[in-house]
């Protein structure tokens, strides 16, 4: 093909990060597809995916990476982390455990990705309201001590997903222009 209309102006590698089960690869796939899946498989070999969008005028390609199943810590190499501008750090706001993790997971991107990293935390599942176990107010809480933005997303409902995605790739347009 020729001619600009496909033209990229930017790609942004955003990484996904946080326990197993969380919904990490049903927020990728509900941003990248519009999919949805109760049943979803332990993510196997899809290293990332892409959806090119719009951002002030420019063309912008978001490449999301997906874990492998490797949600243990320092399970996660330093190959995933590398080049990545954004972070998404998930976890399910009807797990406490997964909430109590997120120390961990920040700790380890930190050590591992560029210092400018656009991180923003994620309480997923925010659909489960009667289950929920982790109060929006903590995590609120953690996020502004940390610097992080927040935002309760329901992969299944599709709130707030295109949201999260949009805040993190907007800081990150803002940052290099
Ligand atoms: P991952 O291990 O973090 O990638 O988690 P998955 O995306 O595989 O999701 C784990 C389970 O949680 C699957 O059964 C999903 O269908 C379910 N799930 C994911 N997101 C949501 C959500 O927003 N609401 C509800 N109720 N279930 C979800
Ligand atoms: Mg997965």
């Amino acid at each position: 093909a020729s001619g600009g209309a496909d033209k990229i102006d930017y790609v942004f590698k955003i990484v996904l990060i946080g326990d197993s089960a969380v919904g990490k690869s049903q927020i990728l796939a509900r941003f990248a597809r519009n999919d949805f899946s109760l049943d979803s498989k332990a993510t196997i070999g899809v290293e990332f995916q892409t959806r090119t969008l719009v951002i002030q005028h420019k063309s912008v390609k978001a490449q999301i990476w997906d874990t492998a199943g490797q949600e243990r810590y320092r399970a996660v190499t330093s190959a995933y982390y590398r080049g990545a501008v954004g972070a998404m750090l998930v976890y399910d706001i009807t797990k406490r455990q997964t909430f109590d993790h997120i120390p961990r997971w920040l700790e380890e991107l930190r050590g591992h990705a560029d210092k400018n990293i656009v991180i923003i935390l994620i309480g997923n599942k925010s659909d489960l309201e009667n289950q929920r176990a982790v109060p929006t107010e903590d995590a609120k809480e953690f996020a502004q001590k940390e610097g992080l933005f927040f935002l309760e997303t329901s992969a299944l409902e599709a709130t707030n997903v295109e949201t999260a995605f949009m805040t993190v790739l907007t800081e990150i347009f803002n940052i290099v222009n």
